[in-house]
Formats: structure tokens, C-alpha cells, sequence
């Protein structure tokens, strides 16, 4: 068994069907993600536009590989993003004006695209999201006349700079559910847990977890 092989067996018993493994390949090439899809995985995310664009055209004959984009996402750069092939879901939806921009441009897109607002449970000045609920049911409304732009959950990420890593990611966590339960929309899915946070993630309750890091540890 190879190590990749071993990562990915053991991350996905602890996931346990709960929650879907989004495989962040931010660091790693195409022939990585070629090995994980070959063992079954489908969902990858990649933070910038043109990593994403040259990979997934490297890999265009995987026809049904799904694309997520989980970085900050300018406005100039939207145009470019709904050209990549097998583009799937973007877990950063962080601002009106963005949405604004992705329903401009929203007829250049071939098939539905699945979003998720990036809300700013940390506080941190250098993250971006979403902070106030009205502007975010604002966003899910904007979103919900759209034909192909499909509003389906909710993403956050944990404090960086704290002393108590675990504590922090706890209370993040449970404040992006705590949100959810305010909105009033049950379906929406959380996106919540990276490598250092995912079994918190876990234990309040998530859809997805974004990992990279610990696939690729050898
Ligand atoms: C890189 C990244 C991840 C994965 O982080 P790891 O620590 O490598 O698991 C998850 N989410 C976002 C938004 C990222 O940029």
C-alpha cells in the first residue's frame, strides 16, 4: 500500500461516511490527484484560479471529477474561473459584490455551480467572509432567484494566531452551526475542518472537510 493509499484509507474510516473528503491539492501536481482519484476520490480543492485552470485542464479526461474553489477569489478573475472545466462548487463566497459579479457573468457558465458563503468566525483582519447575518440572508436571497448559481451551505475557517488552536476551532465551529440554526435553513451543508481541525469538525457536526496536508504526510 502506498503511503497516499494509507492517508486516504485512514482519514476516510474516521469520516465514516459523516462527512465527504474534499482533497486539497494545493501542493501536490496532477499525477497526485490522477493516484487519489484512481483510489476512488472525487472532490478536489484548489485556492488559486490558475493552479486550478492548468490543472484541471490537465486532467479534463476525468470526466466526472469535481472541482472546488476554496481561495479568495477577486472579481477580475471570475470570467477566467467559469472556464475551467469540471468547475463544481466555490467554498469562498465572501462579499455582495462578488455575488454581484458571479450573477453578471453567470450566463458564461454551462451547468449549475454549487456555492458556499464564507462566513468569518475568527475575527481575524487577514480573513475575509461574511460577519453579519442580515448581509448573509441578503446573500442567500440574492442567490435564490438565480437559474444556476445554487446557494447550498456555509464555510468557515478556524483561528490561526491563538495559544489554544483547539478551543478556538471549537468555537468557530459551533458559531458557523450556531449561524446556520439562526438562518433558518436547515439544508445547508457546513464546510468546516482543515488537517489540524478536522476531528472538531467531526464532533460538532460537518459535511465536508477540506484536507491536504495530512493526505500527502509521510
Ligand atoms: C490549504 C487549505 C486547506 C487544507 O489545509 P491543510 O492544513 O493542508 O489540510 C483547507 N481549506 C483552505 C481554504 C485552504 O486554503
Amino acid at each position: 500500500m502506498t503511503v497516499l493509499q494509507n492517508n486516504l484509507k485512514k482519514i476516510l474510516s474516521e469520516l465514516s461516511g459523516k462527512a465527504k473528503l474534499l482533497a486539497v491539492t494545493k501542493t501536490v501536481t496532477s499525477d497526485t490527484i490522477r493516484e487519489l482519484y484512481s483510489l476512488g476520490q472525487r472532490d478536489f480543492g484548489e485556492n488559486r484560479v490558475k493552479d486550478l485552470e492548468i490543472k484541471a485542464n490537465e486532467l479534463k479526461d476525468l470526466t466526472d471529477i469535481r472541482w472546488h474553489f476554496i481561495g479568495n477569489l477577486q472579481r477580475k478573475k471570475v470570467k477566467d474561473l467559469f472556464s475551467i472545466p469540471n468547475l463544481y462548487a466555490i467554498h469562498s463566497i465572501d462579499s455582495q459584490k462578488l455575488i454581484d459579479e458571479l450573477i453578471k457573468r453567470q450566463d458564461e457558465l454551462t451547468h449549475d455551480l454549487k456555492l458556499f458563503i464564507q462566513v468569518n468566525t475568527s475575527h481575524e483582519e487577514q480573513k475575509s467572509g461574511f460577519e453579519n447575518i442580515n448581509e448573509i440572508t441578503q446573500a442567500l436571497t440574492t442567490l435564490s432567484k438565480s437559474a444556476k448559481l445554487k446557494a447550498i451551505g456555509l464555510m468557515t475557517m478556524a483561528t490561526i494566531r491563538t495559544q489554544d488552536q483547539e478551543a478556538e476551532a471549537l468555537r468557530c465551529f459551533k458559531d458557523l452551526n450556531q449561524l446556520k440554526e439562526d438562518l433558518g435553513v436547515q439544508s445547508l451543508e457546513l464546510s468546516i475542518g482543515m488537517s489540524q481541525d478536522y476531528q472538531i469538525a467531526l464532533k460538532v457536526g460537518t459535511d465536508w472537510v477540506r484536507i491536504g496536508s495530512l493526505l500527502y504526510k509521510s
